[in-house]
């Protein structure tokens, strides 16, 4: 106790010294001292009783009822005959109390030893216990975390089998649309599993690796099970990144028991997704690439030579990035196969919307040819999200069936993002309508631009108003003029602003704009040769990727004096383009006029219309204006 006591006490010294450290701690233990009460104190309060020499006399005079005698605090405990029983005096002893003893024996005095010292030494332990162990489980309790995290990191390798083992994936190939080549050159990798010995009979050697390349949603992942789901072997999935963590090794030691599982369970089929995560060029990005990384990349080469073409064991990876990956990975005897999935194409892109209407209410008079060729560059994940997007609407506006309408205001919404609420009149609506009409009536006056969808001054997204144009039946080539035609289009806009308004009145509005039509302009003069400087390839697509581990000196290619010829063509470019557009708008000022003054009160017109309001008001009829030079 007394021990006890004293760490309390230093406690609150220290807590005087450094205030704010100690405080808590002091606050915590001094607490008991105050409950379990301190002897010393209390025998001060109820001091006032007899000293031993009358103690003495009183038990001579047979005034005493009885004595309890606490050697170890060296007090007696007296009793006077009528008294109440529960509030004895107290008398401090001497060392030695034999001649009390003696006298108390003689008068016939009822005496007794006590500890009560002792008791309430218990107590206070007790208490001070109570206190303390609260203490000493938490610490426990971090404790055992903190040996519990590091232990969990050192197993992560062995334990936490991440890579899930589906015995059956349920997808099919009837389930995959859209990409009828992947498919096929799929469907023998399903042949493979399933007859091996068809191949290895006549002395073919079974692929081990299959690497699937395509953009983000065109259904690599859906693929790799589909051959799973139709081969009816187990399909142990992983991606790329889980293969990373936070020690050096551990995703090596990992891909040693992925193969481990794998042969176990074979025939069967591994199949790494975003295996570009792992899959990176080694030694490339700053400070000379990353040890965990390659040595799970090396590992995984190592796995992939070690077993046989013909143990039943088929690796599948994906990525969307095959250009950064390993030179080693690509090499024939690992992922010797390489399947491109592309965004697919309009038949492809029906036979997906199919797929994925099967468990959809759609109502009858709804073409999915028409959501087709209304999607170019949707992948089907897009389509699907689609044709869930309008479901949703249609739930939301208690219709029994999609129609047209939700599929229409979907797309809209899969595009460019929430419906807002239109602006109330005032001059920024004007001047956003100009600005819309700007664009839509450059795009309907140009030859080479894709006709106008709609025009809108309901905002979407980050847009105040847009403008919509379908774009021509899958543009896998454009043109020159096609490219200029578009940037006079999009400059339509601040054309429009600049002439109704003034320059000192353009607005912000433009920003974006501007920043896409600077963009084109640049691609034109430095990637596809088509300005004055000839058909050079001034930039390479993938330089300055440092960070998605390419190597970081591979900057410009060309001089400063082409340097500042690239600028000047762009500019040329551009300027040139601006010049045709407000020439353009100037000459049909009326038409521009009368279709601010429909949109502003209609808030949206139709591409038919659009048409047919320019067509009344203008001079040029069939031969329409090209964007010369
Ligand atoms: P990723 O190529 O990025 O791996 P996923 O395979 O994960 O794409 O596709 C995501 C979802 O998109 C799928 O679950 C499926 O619903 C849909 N999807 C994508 N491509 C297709 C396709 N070709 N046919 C049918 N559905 C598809
Ligand atoms: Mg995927
Ligand atoms: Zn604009």
């Amino acid at each position: 106790m007394t021990i006890l006591r004293k760490t309390a006490l230093n406690k609150q010294q220290s807590a005087k010294r450094v205030p704010w450290a100690g405080a808590l701690a002091a606050s915590v233990i001094l607490l008991p001292g105050i409950l379990g009460g301190n002897p010393a104190l209390a025998q001060k309060a109820e001091r006032d009783t007899l000293t031993y020499g009358e103690l003495i006399k009183r038990t001579d005079n047979g005034e005493v009822a009885k004595v309890e005698l606490d050697e170890a605090e060296n007090i007696a405990k007296v009793y006077l005959k009528g008294q109440k029983p529960d509030s004895p005096i107290q008398v401090r002893l001497l060392e030695q109390n034999t001649e009390l003893i003696n006298k108390l024996k003689e008068n016939n005095v009822d005496f007794a030893e006590v500890s009560s010292a002792n008791s309430r030494a218990a107590v206070g332990l007790l208490i001070n216990l109570m206190w303390i162990l609260p203490l000493v489980a938490l610490m426990l309790l971090f404790l055992r975390r903190s040996t519990n995290a590091s232990s969990q990191a050192m197993n992560f390798g062995k334990s936490r089998a991440r890579f899930q083992m589906e015995a059956k994936t349920g997808v099919k190939f009837e389930d995959v649309a859209g990409v009828e080549e992947a498919k096929e050159e799929l469907q023998e990798v399903v042949t493979f599993l399933k007859q091996p010995e068809r191949f290895t009979a006549v002395g073919a050697r079974i692929p081990k690796g299959v690497l699937l390349i395509g953009p983000p949603g065109t259904g690599k992942t859906l693929l790799a099970k589909a051959i799973a789901g139709e081969a009816g072997v187990p399909f142990f999935s992983i991606s790329g990144s889980e293969f990373v963590e936070m020690f050096v090794g551990v995703g090596a030691s990992r891909v040693r028991d992925l193969f481990k599982k794998a042969k176990e369970n074979a025939p069967c089929l591994i199949f790494i997704d975003e295996i570009d995560a792992v899959g990176r060029q080694r030694g490339a990005g700053i400070g000379g690439g990353n040890d965990e990384r390659e040595q799970t990349l090396n590992q995984l080469l190592t796995e992939m030579d070690g077993f046989e073409g013909n143990t039943g064991i088929i690796i599948i990876a994906a990525t969307n990035r095959p250009d950064v990956l390993d030179a080693a990975l690509l090499r024939p005897g690992r992922f010797d196969r390489q399947v491109m999935v592309d965004a697919p194409d309009l038949k492809g892109r029906l036979e997906i919307l199919k797929v994925h209407a099967r468990n959809k209410k759609i109502d009858p008079s709804v073409s999915l040819d028409a959501i087709a060729r209304r999607t170019p560059g949707f992948t089907g994940a897009d389509l699907a999200n689609l044709l869930n997007e309008a479901a949703i609407l249609t739930a939301r506006r208690r219709k029994d069936a999609v129609t047209i309408l939700e599929i229409d205001d979907a797309v809209d919404r899969v595009v460019a993002g929430m419906e807002g609420t239109a602006l109330v009149d005032s001059k920024s609506k004007r001047l956003i309508a100009y600005h819309e009409v700007g664009h839509a009536l450059i795009g309907t006056l140009l030859k080479d631009h894709d006709p106008v969808q709609k025009v809108t001054l309901i905002p979407r997204g980050q847009a105040l108003g847009l403008t919509w144009f379908t774009p021509n039946e899958e543009q896998g080539l454009i043109s020159r003029s096609q490219i200029k035609a578009r940037i006079a289009a999009t400059l339509g806009g601040r054309a429009a602003e600049e002439i109704v308004f003034g320059k000192p009145e353009v607005t912000t509005g433009a920003g974006d704009d501007l920043q896409k039509v600077t963009n084109m302009a640049r691609q034109m003069v430095t990637r596809f040769g088509m300005s004055d400087l000839g058909p050079l390839s001034l930039e390479n697509q993938q330089s300055g990727e440092v960070f998605l581990g390419r190597d970081w000196m591979n900057k410009s290619e060309y001089s400063e004096e082409i340097a500042s010829k690239i600028d000047m063509q762009v500019r040329e470019i551009i300027s040139h383009c601006y010049q045709t557009a407000k020439e353009i708008l100037q000459e049909n000022r009326i038409a521009l006029e009368r279709l601010v003054d429909l949109l502003s009160d209609q808030e949206t017109i139709e591409g038919e219309l659009f048409r047919k309001i320019v067509a009344e008001h203008t001079q040029v009829t069939d031969e329409k204006l090209a964007v010369s030079h």
